[in-house]
């Protein structure tokens, strides 16, 4: 077997990916309020913006543009916490397809990834 990652370098993985999952929490926090907040605007007077069906056309683009935003940050979360599970039970750095030691640059990068480089193409 290669050399596991050391317990600082472990460590210093796990902050990057709790720092991240906080990032992410924070911003889909912050879509979800803009999402209300349209929602809202849009249960508003309706009867004012009747005549503004391009306006509501590209708010409603808008509003897709930020659900898919979020579906791809919850994604992201998910990997994190899977990343996270990992390290606890010690599986973390190693790809789990061939089982070989992720590289350290490529952790840096993408500290959740579940894959070598060669696995993940
Ligand atoms: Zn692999």
């Amino acid at each position: 077997m290669v050399k596991k990652l050391k317990k600082a370098e472990l460590k210093r993985f796990e902050k990057l990916l709790i720092d991240e999952r906080q990032k992410i929490l924070r911003e889909l926090e912050y879509e979800n309020d803009q999402i209300a907040r349209t929602q809202l605007e849009a249960s508003g007077d309706l009867a004012a913006y009747s005549n503004h069906m391009a306006d509501q056309g590209t708010e409603t683009e808008r509003r897709e543009l930020t659900s898919q935003i979020i579906s791809t940050r919850r994604d992201t979360l998910f990997e994190i916490d899977h990343a996270l599970r990992k390290i606890t039970q010690g599986t973390y750095g190693f790809c789990e397809q061939c089982e070989k030691m992720i590289p350290k640059r490529r952790l840096k990068f993408l500290p959740q990834a579940r894959l070598c480089i060669n696995c993940s193409q």
